[in-house]
Formats: C-alpha cells, structure tokens, sequence
C-alpha cells in the first residue's frame, strides 16, 4: 500500500490549481450588469466523512466533492474514469488514507503523481497499527492459521479507521483548516474563519464523545466485549474502554476471506464469552455474522452498524456527531440484551 510522505506536496502546485465556476450566472434584474464569475478552488473528499469534515471546515470558500455516496463501502469503491479524471483537475484531494481506499488509491496516486497535493489524514494522526487489541481475530493462542485472500495488508500493517475515535477528528478538522489555508493563498482574516469553522466541528466531535461514554457507561463490565464483522472499532474501542475480542473478516479491510479455521475460531470465542451480539456494517454483506451468529448458538443477535461511511440526509448517523452517537447507541444496547 502505497505510504506517501505526510504534507509533501502542499502548496506546490497552487498556481496550476483547477478552479471551479459557481454562482455567477447574468443576473435579469442587475440591470444589464454581468455578475462577476466566483471562482473556487475543487477539494476533492474520499469518503462521505471525510467529505462532511472538509465542508464543515471549508464553508462555502471552496467547491467540495465527495466521491463516495453514503453508503458505499470505501475499501471497495472503485472511481469512474470520469471521477479519476476529475481528481487530476483539484486544488486538493483529502482523503483517509493508511489503505482505507484501496481500489481509489490507484487513481489518487495518479492525480498526486501530476502534482495534485493529496492531504492523507490517517497518517497525521498517530494511528494504530491492527489487532491492537491483542487477540481480535478470535485466534487461540496457536496463531499461525494462512490468511485465505489476505494480500494487501500485512500483520504489521495501520488501522485505517483513524475517524471513529472524536479526538483524532478534532484534530484532523485543524489539520484541514490549515491545508486548506494553504492551498488556497488564504489571507489572515480568511485563515482565522477556518480556523474557526474547525473549531466548531471539532467541539461536536468532542461533544459527541461524551455522549457515547455517557450511553457506553451502562455496559456492565464483563460485557465490554466486540465482536464485529470487519476491523472497523479498533480505535472506537480504544477510546471508549471496549475489548475487541474478535473480527470475522481479516487484515483490517472488508476485502478478504476468512479461513474455515478462522470461522470455527471466532464461534469458541463467542461460545466462551457469551457475547450477546455480532456487530456488523451497514456497508457489507451479513451473510458470514449471520452464519457465525447461528453456529454459535444460544442469542447471539446481528447487529447493524455504520462505521464506515455516514448516512443520507435526516438519518441519525448522516453527520459525524451522530454517527458516534448512534453507533454508541446501538451497541451499548447489543451488549445490553441477553
Ligand atoms: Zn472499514
């Protein structure tokens, strides 16, 4: 996977920067005048997150595009050759990176390759490497089991889902402020708004965190246990005080098979830890949580998460706040149930 020096392009290429016409159309009534075209620099977003984090902060001095739709699995979403071309034209692509957008990287490599500053967030913000969580993919202590379909990602590799803990988003919303300082010539007074505006979003990051622990703190002690479908909660549980303790799909993507060993791994760890439920994303498939969830007996339940995208417009996760709060929600009442 593809590790790009941190910042090494920003500002670079300002002056060959794609600008985008808005607004601006002939007014009727501005009495024969012509409204000056707005110009506005393109900033490209990965990821619906990513998106609504760079829009936050960016208001409306720039024009953003996000090229995932909500609900599209971003370990999986391939661009258009229209949306390739597109990330060739931008002042800016933000993106998650640490491999998040692996079948985008291509494209996004090719756009930075031409001189496009690419700002990768992940990478900014101390991530942490996979199975931090020691034991999460249900292994017993003989953990020598082959990967079936494991490539891109090895063992020592960087969790790339930096965004589900709010203090890492706080931080990422001044990063972005000051990236986007840069690559447009922002004047002081200019620099200051963003500035602010990030402000802002990284104090509803925070707010929402406080939410979660309030909603997590009612999970009894022995029931702070994850079992997910994908790798997605490394950071989520590191911040909230959860144990994962076992992940259907291997190597931190949603990208690979696990092996029937695996399988049979993960129905003993929830055998043993009576774990009431299995945790999965609204960006996959639940075919495997539903088939592990029987095997194992008893009540186990599949539960529904969105970790890795946000929702549509009036969802309750269609905005990062409510993402980490709804994710919060839902699996402090997983854990709940019996
Ligand atoms: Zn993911």
């Amino acid at each position: 996977m593809p590790r790009r020096p941190a910042l090494a392009l920003l500002g670079v290429v300002a002056a060959a920067l794609t600008f985008v016409a808005c607004g601006g159309s002939p007014s009727a009534d501005s009495g024969g005048e012509t409204l000056a075209v707005v110009t506005k620099p393109l900033v490209i977003a990965t990821t619906p997150i990513v998106g609504d984090l760079v829009s936050r902060v960016a208001g409306d001095r720039v024009a953003v595009e996000t090229l995932m739709p909500p609900g599209a699995d971003p370990h999986d979403f391939e661009p258009s050759a229209a949306q390739a071309a597109r990330l060739r034209r931008a002042a800016l692509i933000v993106e998650n990176g640490l491999g998040l957008e692996q079948r985008l990287q291509p494209a996004i490599d090719a756009a930075e390759r031409e001189g496009v500053p690419v700002l990768s967030l992940g990478e900014l913000l101390d991530p942490l490497p996979l199975d931090e969580s020691g034991d999460a993919h249900g292994h017993g202590a003989d953990d020598d089991h082959a990967h079936s379909g494991e490539t891109a990602v090895t063992d020592a590799a960087l969790d790339p889902h930096v965004w589900l803990d709010p203090e890492r988003m706080a931080r990422a919303a001044m990063i972005v402020a000051a990236e986007l300082a840069r690559v447009t010539n922002a004047d002081d007074a200019t620099a200051a708004t963003l500035r602010n505006d990030a402000q802002q979003y990284a104090a509803a990051a925070l707010a929402a965190a406080t939410t979660a622990e309030q909603l997590l703190a009612a999970i009894p002690e022995p029931r702070r246990i994850l079992v997910t479908n994908h790798d997605a909660l490394g950071y989520f549980a590191n911040r909230f005080g959860l144990t994962v303790k076992g992940v259907i799909v291997p190597g931190g993507s949603t990208q690979a098979e696990p092996s029937a060993a695996e399988v049979a791994d993960l129905v003993k760890v929830l055998r043993a830890t009576r774990v009431p439920a299995i945790f999965t994303e609204s960006t996959t498939s639940s075919r495997l949580p539903d088939t592990i969830a029987r095997d194992a007996g008893g009540n186990v339940r599949v539960v529904v998460v969105t970790t890795d995208t946000l929702g549509r417009t009036g969802a309750a996760d269609s905005t990062y706040a409510g993402l980490i709060t709804e994710l919060a929600r839902r699996i402090a009442d997983g854990l709940r149930s019996t």
